[in-house]
Order: C-alpha cells, then structure tokens, then sequence
C-alpha cells in the first residue's frame, strides 16, 4: 500500500467571506524511524554462534512503525537468531500480539497528526483521550478573529434550509466576536495601558471567545501511540460516535494503515445494520 501523508480539504466562503470547512483534515507530522546501525552493534555484541547478525538481512522489509513493535516484542525473548518469526511471517506475529493482548508492544510507535476542519465540540471529545496521547489546540486567548473559521455538520450540508441557516449563522457569529473584541478594548482601554500587546489581546480574546458557537473551527496536533490509536479508532470510529468525529477516525485510520499496515491490519470499515460504516476488528483493545 502507498504511504498516505495527508487527507487535505478545501476551505469554503460564505457570501460575506466568513470561510469555514464541511469535513476535517489530517496532515501526518511525524512517524516512527528505525536506525538499524545501531541496533546491528548491539547484536554484534553477543556470541557469533547465535546469528544474531542475521537478524538486520531479513530479506522482507516492514514499515518503520511495523519493524519498531516486532524488534521490541523480540527483544522481549532474545528472538534474534534463525529461529525467530522472519518478517515474511510478521502477519502471523502481530496476529498474536493482538489475540494474546500484548499490545504494550505497539506502545512504541507513535504517530503525530495535525487535525483541521474539525470543531470545538470534535476536540472537546478528543481530549478526553488520556493515555498515550499528547495534544496541543490552539488557543482561543491568544489567537484573535483573523483566524475564526468554522466547521459545517454533514446534517447542515445536505438540507438547504439548514446550510442556509449556517451560513447567516457564522456570519453572525464572525461578526459579533469583531464587535464583541472592538468593544471590549474600549472598555479596557485605561486598565490594559502598560500591558504587552500580546497580554493586551489575551484580555480581550479570552472574553469575546465566551460568544463562540461549539461550530467554531479548533485545529489541534494530537500525537499518540499505536496502541492509543487504536482504542480511539475503535471508540470514535464507530457507530455508536457521532458523525464528525467518526469521520475523522475514518481517514485517520487510512493514514495509519498506510503507515503501519501491520499494527492496523485487522481493521476494515463494515456497514452495520443502518448502513452506517464503521470500524470493525475481532481485536478490540489489545
Ligand atoms: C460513543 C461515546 C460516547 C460518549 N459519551 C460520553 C458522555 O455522555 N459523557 C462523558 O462524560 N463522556 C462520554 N464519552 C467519553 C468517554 O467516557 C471517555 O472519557 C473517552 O472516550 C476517553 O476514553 P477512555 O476513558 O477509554 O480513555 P483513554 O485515555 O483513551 O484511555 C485508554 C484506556 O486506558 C485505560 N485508562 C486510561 N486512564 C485510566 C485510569 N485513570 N484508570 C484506569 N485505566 C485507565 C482504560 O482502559 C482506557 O479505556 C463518550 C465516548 C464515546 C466513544
């Protein structure tokens, strides 16, 4: 499978140039790199007539992610030598990994991805996800209106009369958040005198923000471990999430299998019994 890197959409302008987005994007920041030099001195350092040497010419390669789990579960029980599980079989070996629930393994490989087009009220969900994860979102007290877009729901997009509403709607919401701002600088005039302009906006983002709608656009980074991903493609990628974030999970989970084909090999979107697509595996929570 080729690499997939990124899942860009297009940014959209309602008639008053209020731009906003109808589905999120996803820009891989980081993966995984193995640096087998160094792990060849290591191998070289025990008897020659264990082979370990053997363990860097395997013939298959694995994607980076892929080859860091497999060298650590290996490393678990000295399985360098000719008797190890070869990567032609790795198939076989991560199905084990998975059925036995020894994902600490896949705690390894961690990816970092950029996630656009997605509301405040995606990223609210987002960051309940705690372990092995890493999140930075951006900040709605130091960045100001020139930067608002908003995020359109699939419901708004397919109903005229509510694509219209939305619309009127974020204009409204762009254009109070401006009046809101320009007035309260009025308002803090004398008592923001002496402050850096940077704490200056501070002050007054961190008020307008309060007329903000749950539709406003929240890019964050979210960084974690593979076996981190795959409990939120489990939890978020089913049917029981709800649309926005479920879509997201749906291209994050092309990103990864493209990356790590092993580690994510078990999953496929299934249609349940309402149509809706979701992500099956017969290992759930490894
Ligand atoms: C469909 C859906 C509906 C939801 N509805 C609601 C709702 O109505 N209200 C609401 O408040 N939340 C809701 N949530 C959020 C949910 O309760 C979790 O907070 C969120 O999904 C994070 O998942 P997690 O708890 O598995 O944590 P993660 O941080 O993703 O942790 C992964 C796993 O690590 C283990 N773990 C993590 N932290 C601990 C810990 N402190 N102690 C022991 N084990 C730990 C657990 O096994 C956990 O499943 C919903 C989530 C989904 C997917």
């Amino acid at each position: 499978m080729n690499s997939i890197d990124a899942c860009h959409v297009d940014v959209h302008h309602t008639l008053k140039g209020t731009p906003f987005l109808t589905e999120p994007g996803v820009v891989l920041l980081s993966r995984p790199e193995m640096l087998s030099d160094e792990l060849a001195t290591f191998l070289a350092g025990f008897d020659a007539s264990l082979e370990f040497n053997d363990y860097l010419s395997d013939p298959v390669t694995l994607s980076p992610a892929d080859a860091l789990a497999k060298t650590a579960g290996q490393t678990c029980y000295a399985s360098f030598g000719p008797k190890r599980t070869w990567n032609e079989n790795a198939g076989r070996y991560f199905q084990n990994i998975k059925s036995s629930g020894h994902g600490s393994v896949l705690e390894h490989a961690t990816f970092s991805m950029l996630f656009y087009g997605v509301s405040r009220s995606l990223t609210h969900e987002l960051v309940r996800h705690r372990a092995g994860t890493a999140m930075s979102q951006i900040s709605q007290r130091y960045v100001d209106g020139r930067v608002l877009r908003f995020v359109e729901r699939p419901e708004f997009q397919s109903h005229p009369g509510l694509h219209t509403l939305f619309m009127s709607r974020i204009d409204r919401a762009a254009g109070e958040y401006e009046d809101l701002a320009d007035l309260l600088e009025v308002v803090h005039r004398e008592s923001l005198e002496g402050f850096k302009r940077t704490e200056r906006r501070k002050i007054v983002n961190q008020a307008a923000r309060a007329s903000l709608p749950n539709e406003v656009e929240a890019p964050i980074v979210f960084s974690g471990n593979c076996r981190a991903w795959r409990h939120m493609l489990e939890a978020r990628g089913s049917a029981h999430a709800e649309p926005e974030i479920r879509a997201l999970f749906h291209k994050v989970l092309r990103i990864l299998q493209s990356q790590a084909p092993m580690i994510f090999s078990d999953y496929r979107l299934e249609p349940n019994e309402q149509g809706v697509d979701e992500v099956a595996t017969e290992f759930r929570k490894v």
